[in-house]
């Protein structure tokens, strides 16, 4: 049995989001077309993502979350657990496990959001693992209008580091990251589980999250004076309250952690 919090959330989500919700698709056919293997890779990529969302809704239903440690460090102290799980996992629950197929992205709806697979060469390719393409970005002109969820070679791939030095892998599932995680032999965002970049990336994807509770990728100032996007884990806590709850990376590094290191309550 869910537990009644759980259930209201779900409602809430089914409330909010019905009629609303995009049509989330697979692009399988032309440029961009994600090929059978990375299919399966994205499949398992939404069900890590919806562990993690569901993980993080659990937690931030919790009394007194609001006052752990982990919530403070990563939202700061006046923000609204509850008003979190809604806006931003919530819609996780809605998410097709299996999504279907669409062949163009030409034609598409304010109401759909795809899936592609650009190639080494697309812009972005090397800069970034996924990134996020809403209705209104860009002036390409009305045909070229689409919300989409471009997941770049370098999510397929991942440079892991071991004992002499480093290696790539192909996959890094969320177990093997929280093993590296409790070893302490990675503790960044350059080697992030899939779906832990999707529950990053649909943070910036107004089809999904609501144009109202868009994220961004809040700009940090480290230690030797540069200008860097607050991705890794220090960053994320070291930007100031306001924009921690506007910084995509903070609700990804919030599921990921109270799914695998961090335990409520803690102190
Ligand atoms: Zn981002």
């Amino acid at each position: 049995m869910l537990p009644r919090l759980l259930i209201s959330a779900l409602l809430f989500a089914f409330v909010a989001f019905a009629g609303a919700f995009p049509h989330i698709r697979i692009l399988n056919e032309g440029d961009d077309a994600c090929s059978k293997e990375k299919i399966e890779r994205i499949n398992q990529m939404i069900l890590d993502a919806k562990n993690l969302a569901s993980s993080a809704n659990d937690t931030l239903y919790k009394p007194n979350v609001a006052k752990s440690s982990g919530f403070v460090a990563l939202f700061g102290s006046n923000a609204n657990p509850i008003d979190i799980a809604n806006k931003h996992f919530a819609p996780f629950n809605m998410t097709p496990d299996v999504p279907k197929f669409v062949s163009s992205v030409q034609n598409l709806t304010a109401k759909d959001l795809t899936f592609t697979c650009p190639t080494y060469g697309a812009p972005k390719d090397t800069t970034a693992r996924m990134s996020t393409r809403n209705w209104d970005d860009g002036d390409d002109g009305p045909d070229q209008r689409n919300n989409l969820i471009r997941i770049y070679p370098s999510s397929f791939e991942y440079v892991v580091p071991d004992s002499t030095g480093w290696h790539v892998v192909d996959t890094l599932s969320v177990p093997t990251a929280v093993r590296a995680v409790i070893a302490k032999t990675w503790f960044d965002e350059k080697a992030v589980p899939m779906g832990f970049t999707l529950v990053h990336e649909m943070q910036h994807a107004d089809a999904f999250i609501g144009t109202k509770n868009h994220c961004i990728d809040v700009k940090y100032t480290n230690t030797e004076g540069k200008t860097v996007k607050a991705y890794g884990l220090q960053q994320a806590q070291r930007i100031t309250a306001a924009p921690k709850v506007v910084n995509a990376q903070n609700y990804a590094w919030f599921a990921f952690l109270y799914r695998t290191v961090w335990v409520f309550p803690d102190k």
